[in-house]
């Protein structure tokens, strides 16, 4: 049925209406006051108007009926002047009626009508899609940020509340196993009978999904969030009538929690859809949170058990040392015949005895090495030395071994003898164990090569698989090479000899023994002299082990002493003093403007010969060519040897330039 609102004084025209649309309802008015309320309370489908009619102004009235948009406006009579009225009509009708025509026009119109009706419709539903899918797009943006889970169902609620427009939403979700939490958001207030019967009806929830729940979840251990917007109103329990939707939150198959959320105004299938989509789109961003918290907490007790292991390591191989020292000791005096007359026999068996305790406190001093290194606790004495000397007394040391299988160790240095800065017993460890290993591993007769050279770090060759050692290099480096021609490693096992405990699959290796040790240490003593070591093999062919050291007063190592000063800094958080030469400062400036770690004080000599100009500084850089530099060495080296515990940590570099660079000299630490 259409309803016609009349605006007429004329009754021969309401009689005409009337009897066409005898089947529909017409409403006639001649009133202007009234004619607002009849379209607010009858909401009429078409207002016919009487152009003809007297008093009322028909150009703000047409314009007032046009904001109703979907009444039809049809004007009796002349089609009139005015453009407002022309505009805002819809229909004209003349006078005097043509009740078919009438009929027809209206018949059409109302067709139109419902069109534009449906059309409009169409729109805001389109529109709001548009915004749900918005709120989607930009809660997904949100989530991806972040990798706490309370924040991702903070973000989570938002993104639904913003999309559905909930009165009411309930989620739980645990903190952890003995903590699981209802975090309530509500537009109004909520009633304490409506909160007791929220979180009963959550118990029964979770109860219900989980057939077997893991944790227990009663009323006294359930904490309550609420986050509420107006304070005025309060709900109760008309809110359970509301109509509801209601997701799990599952974590591949797992249980995470559920989000419930109440609306007066019923959901649509739309609405169904986002609010499943909105939670979806939680779970990939709250699992890697849960993968995050998971591998921290791994690490965490990784890291114990490592210091743990470290320090049991380190106890228990002091405990063994000091036993294992005197029955050293003792086989010596038996063998030295200081104890009495030995028959073949016991010597033979004594001297077995001391090999083993021999190779016994290797074992254990590589156990201390690496737990020390491990701590960070490994002691260097840093000099400015050569390598010859080093690589004459492993030599020296280890051909009788070497004798025993046949071999012969070489030696020959290629190009001039350089400086390098290093800790000499820690190079003879290193060289020691390449050596020994170079003749473990030949099975019988042949040589053993040691070559050194000086090469710069482009030139340098290695398989890739050590790339990441290598890469960082810069500069030119002594480089230091020992060649065996013995069993040999196969390329997968290239870089992991270097890894602790590492020994690799080959027959040889499980017949000589030995802990795996000695290769992972050498690799972190290099790497404490800003070298590097890697090596190349071919099976039954043999071995190459190389490793580097920068060459002390090279140009090129500018980055290198860099990079020793940042080391510094940064562990004490220094403060640095120089002595000003123009290439020290230059130093000292990039250190500041590229790590900011640095704060400049210039100081005079008078005030470093002073006590108290030292012990505010953790670090000094001073100009090692000046002549006062002597003088003051020896003074600082008083003061240090005086109090050693106050100055320990004060670093003191010379510097020297040689050719417009500034090279780290000596230092005391
Ligand atoms: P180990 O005390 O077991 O020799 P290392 O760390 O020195 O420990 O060496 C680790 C492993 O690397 C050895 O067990 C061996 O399998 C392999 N390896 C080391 N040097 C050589 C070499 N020159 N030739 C063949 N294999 C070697």
């Amino acid at each position: 049925m259409t309803k016609f609102l009349l605006i007429s004084e004329d009754s021969e025209k309401e009689k005409v209406i009337k009897e066409v649309f005898s089947s529909d309802e017409v409403i006639s008015t001649n009133d202007e006051t009234m004619i607002f309320d009849a379209l607010k309370v009858e909401e009429p489908d078409i207002v016919i108007i009487d152009g003809d009619i007297q008093g009322i102004d028909l150009k703000p009235l047409c314009r007032k009926i046009k904001q109703y948009p979907v009444v039809i406006l049809l004007i009796l009579g002349e089609i009139p002047h005015n453009k407002d009225v022309t505009h805002n009509a819809n229909l004209f009708i003349k006078t005097p009626i043509d009740k078919k025509l009438l009929s027809a026009t209206i018949d059409s119109a109302l067709k139109t009508r419902q069109s534009l009706l449906k059309m409009a419709r169409s729109n805001q539903e389109l529109a709001r899609s548009l915004y749900q899918l918005n709120v989607l797009y930009n809660t997904s943006s949100q989530l991806a940020g972040s990798l706490d889970k309370d924040k991702l169902i903070k973000i989570m609620i938002e993104g639904i509340e913003k999309s559905l427009n909930f009165d009411l939403s309930c989620t739980l979700m645990f903190r952890s196993e003995r903590e699981p939490v209802l975090i309530i958001n509500s537009v109004n207030k909520i009633s304490d009978r409506l909160l007791e019967a929220l979180k009963l009806r959550a118990i029964l929830s979770y109860k219900s999904i989980l057939s077997d729940p893991p944790y227990d979840i009663k009323i006294g251990n359930l904490k309550i969030e609420k986050n509420i917007k107006h304070n005025i109103d309060e709900y109760d329990f008309s809110v359970l009538r509301y109509d509801n939707m209601f997701s799990p939150i599952m974590l591949n198959d797992e249980f995470f929690g559920f989000t419930e959320i109440y609306r007066e105004k019923p959901f649509t299938t739309e609405d169904a859809t986002c609010f499943q989509t909105l939670v979806q789109q939680v779970t990939i961003p709250l699992q890697s949170a849960s993968f995050t918290q998971e591998l921290k907490a791994t690490n965490r007790k990784l890291q114990k058990l490592e210091r743990l292991k470290s320090e049991f390591i380190s106890i228990v191989s002091h405990e063994l040392r000091t036993p294992l020292t005197a029955i050293k000791n003792a086989m010596d005096i038996i063998l030295s015949g200081k104890a009495g007359e030995m028959t073949e026999n016991i010597e033979k068996f004594v001297s077995m005895g001391k090999r083993n305790a021999t190779r016994l406190s290797g074992i254990i001093n590589d156990l201390l090495d690496i737990s020390k290194i491990e701590a960070g606790k490994m002691d260097f004495k840093f000099e400015l030395t050569h390598i010859e000397p080093v690589i004459e007394y492993v030599k020296t040391n280890l051909t009788e071994v070497a004798k025993e299988k046949n071999l012969i160790i070489k030696y020959e240095p290629i190009g001039d003898s350089v400086e390098i800065y290093a800790d000499t017993n820690r190079l003879e460890q290193v060289l020691t164990n390449l050596v020994s290993n170079a003749i473990k591993f030949t099975p019988s007769a042949g040589q053993i090569e040691i070559t050194s050279k000086v090469v710069n770090a482009r030139e340098l060759q290695y398989d890739h698989c050590f790339e990441e050692d290598i890469k960082k290099l810069q500069g030119n480096y002594l480089q230091v090479c020992v060649e065996d021609h013995g069993i040999g490693i196969e390329r997968k096992d290239l870089n992991h000899v270097f890894d602790k405990f590492a020994q690799i699959e080959n027959s040889l290796s499980r017949k000589v023994g030995g802990t795996g040790l000695g290769l992972p240490i050498a690799r972190q003593l290099m790497e404490s002299h800003n070298g590097a070591i890697w090596c190349d093999s071919e099976v039954n062919k043999g071995s190459r082990f190389y490793f580097v050291i920068p060459v002390a007063n090279d140009k090129s190592n500018f980055n290198m002493i860099k990079k020793q000063l940042i080391q510094k800094a940064r562990s004490s958080g220094t403060t640095a003093a120089v002595i000003k030469i123009k290439s020290t400062d230059e130093i000292i400036d990039s250190l500041m403007k590229e790590e900011n770690l640095l704060n400049k004080t210039y100081m005079s000599n008078s005030l470093i010969e002073k006590e108290n100009g030292l012990t505010t500084l953790s670090m000094i850089v001073m100009d090692g060519d000046k002549p006062s530099c002597e003088f003051l060495k020896k003074k600082i080296d008083t003061l240090v040897s005086q109090n050693e515990n106050r100055y320990g940590k004060c670093d003191i570099m010379f510097s020297y330039e040689i050719e417009g660079e500034v090279h780290e000299k000596d230092s005391y630490s």
